[in-house]
């Protein structure tokens, strides 16, 4: 039988072609985060189950259709399906609510759900995550949406907008799950089983379901912004007025409900009409009550979850540029064991200075080692053969204007080398190109 050495369905490869794409969304999206006093926090990939259905819910799709879980030994494990849980169970273990707060954790993290693979929908996929803890100022809330913003403003992602909803505390949402059962009994058989199961557990839940009849039933479902209690009411106020205030628009979606159970008051989503169904790109809110559900003291948080993923395919969909891969600064073509030796070394002695040296590993001729390096958009080339080692001469070659300048290969190669290099970086910022590209090979 032939072994089956395909990637499993629904998960990616990314590619060195492709890696750079990636870099920049992280980069941004990590300074972005710094900026805002956010420290890094890498917490396992896999977790207690326990963990997960105490804090995602266990009336929610992805504790009941989506967990990837596996049991060891008698232990129940679920590689994590979202950040948020091991990131409050790590804050909490290490003790970073003692600390000053409010507490600012971000993540880049894989994610896994066993959902139907599809466009922008995967079963294992990568978020770039923040939390903060310890403030119940709506204040919190403009600031944690303001970093969203940011980083997507940076990446210059266009056409997407910010939809904002408040679900209340525990007290209004007492008073609005009597309202949408009484509202959801009158079409019971009409729900999906799951729904109808929901209506009794968590009958929010049901405006979260993505089966078209209960999404068509829950049309004129009530809405909870009608319940909302005073306290609730004023943070919703207070928080929109911040969002004015920052400059920041925004429309308000009394559905969203979003897919965890632990969220209160805020809830937000930037959602994109670009890359068809799977449109929210970055999903999140406040869960005031979840610290302490997990075993710790009264601290209210906060945070979002941006899918990488998805913002990779509104880039490549609306074009946008991203940082460009290193290209090879210096290709040296050999001839002989002798002239790849000192390649070798001078390599080595360049590369200590930061610069990306190749010589020919292939035992090519020169003619292909040339081609070799136009290829992978060499700045300079440098042939290097019996001659040239006797002389201890070489010249060295500006790939895109062809002009050749005659270096010495003694020990102060790499100073003239820099000399050399610097200048047509100089040469490209004056031709006003952005000097960051000008050494890619791209048209920029
Ligand atoms: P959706 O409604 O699209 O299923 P969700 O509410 O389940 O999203 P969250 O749990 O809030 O999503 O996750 C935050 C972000 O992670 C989402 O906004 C999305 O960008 C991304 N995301 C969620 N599930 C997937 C997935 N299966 N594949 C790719 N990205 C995902
Ligand atoms: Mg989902």
């Amino acid at each position: 039988m032939a072994i089956n050495i395909k990637r499993p369905n629904g998960t990616e490869d990314v590619i060195p072609r492709d890696a750079h794409k990636w870099h920049t969304v992280e980069k941004v999206a990590r300074e972005t985060a710094e900026s805002y006093g956010f420290g890094e926090i890498r917490t396992p990939t896999f977790e207690n189950t326990d963990l997960f259905l105490r804090s995602v819910g266990e009336t929610t799709d992805v504790v009941q259709k989506e967990m990837y879980t596996v049991i060891a030994k008698e232990t129940k494990f679920t590689l994590r399906p979202e950040g948020t849980a091991g990131a409050i169970r790590a804050m909490l273990q290490n003790g970073l609510l003692n600390e000053a707060l409010p507490q600012r954790v971000y993540y880049v993290t894989s994610c896994f759900r066993h959902e139907r693979p599809q466009a922008g929908r995967l079963r294992e996929f990568h978020q770039f995550g923040v939390e903060m803890a310890g403030s119940p100022s709506p204040a919190a809330d403009a600031e944690v949406i303001s970093l969203a913003k940011k980083i997507l403003d940076r990446l210059e992602i266009k056409n997407i907008e910010l939809r904002v909803n408040s679900i209340g505390c525990p007290v209004c949402r007492a008073k609005y799950h009597q309202a949408l059962r009484a509202y959801f009994e009158a079409r019971k058989e009409e729900l999906c089983e799951t729904c109808q199961e929901r209506l009794e557990k968590n009958p929010m839940r049901i405006l979260d379901c993505k089966s078209p009849i209960c999404k068509e039933i829950a049309k004129d479902a009530p809405v909870i912004l009608d319940y909302l209690c005073e306290e609730c009411s004023d943070h919703f106020e207070k928080f929109k007025g911040y969002l004015g205030k920052l400059g920041i628009s925004y429309t308000v979606d009394p559905k969203i409900v979003r897919g965890l159970d632990y969220y209160t008051k805020t809830v937000f989503e930037f959602v994109t009409t670009e890359i068809g169904a799977q449109g929210t790109v970055c999903g999140g809110g406040r869960y005031d009550g979840l610290i302490e559900q997990l075993g710790g003291q009264h601290v209210p948080a906060l945070g979002f979850g941006m899918g990488l993923e998805r913002l990779l395919l509104v880039m490549d969909k609306q074009g946008s540029e991203f940082l460009s891969p290193k290209k090879c600064d210096i290709y040296f073509a050999t001839m002989g064991d002798a002239a790849l030796e000192r390649a070798m070394e001078l390599s080595s002695q360049l590369r200590e200075f930061g610069y990306f040296a190749e010589f020919d590993l292939m035992q090519r001729g020169l003619k292909p080692q040339m081609k070799y390096a136009n290829k992978i958009g060499a700045a300079f080339t440098m042939v290097l053969g019996d001659n040239e080692l006797t002389e201890g001469k070489a010249k060295l070659k500006e790939m895109e204007s062809g002009e050749e300048t005659v270096v010495s290969l003694d020990n102060k190669f790499e100073t003239v080398f820099e000399e050399i290099y610097f200048n047509k970086m100089m040469n490209a910022m004056d031709d006003g190109s952005n000097p960051l590209f000008a050494f890619t090979g791209e048209d920029k």
